[in-house]
């Protein structure tokens, strides 16, 4: 059987795509752990902005003011 090579998504190093690698696509767990987190944060931005958008969409509102809006807790 060949190794089959990919290049960390994170980092651009090549890591194996093989059972022996956890952290497969990415080359480690760092790299893993890093990508992961920052495509937590976009989904949620993006998902924030997007339905916003919806509801304001002919309104012409900047949408920078109203993300500035307090958060209530
Ligand atoms: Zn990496």
């Amino acid at each position: 059987m060949s190794k089959k090579l990919i290049d960390c998504p994170h980092c651009g190093e090549k890591a194996e795509w093989s059972e022996n690698n956890a952290f497969r696509p990415f080359c480690s767990e760092r790299c893993r752990l890093i990508d992961l987190g920052s495509w937590a944060n976009e989904e949620y931005q993006i998902a924030a902005s997007s339905s916003q958008d919806e509801n304001d969409y002919s309104t012409g509102d900047e949408p920078g003011a109203r993300e500035a809006t307090p958060t209530m807790h």
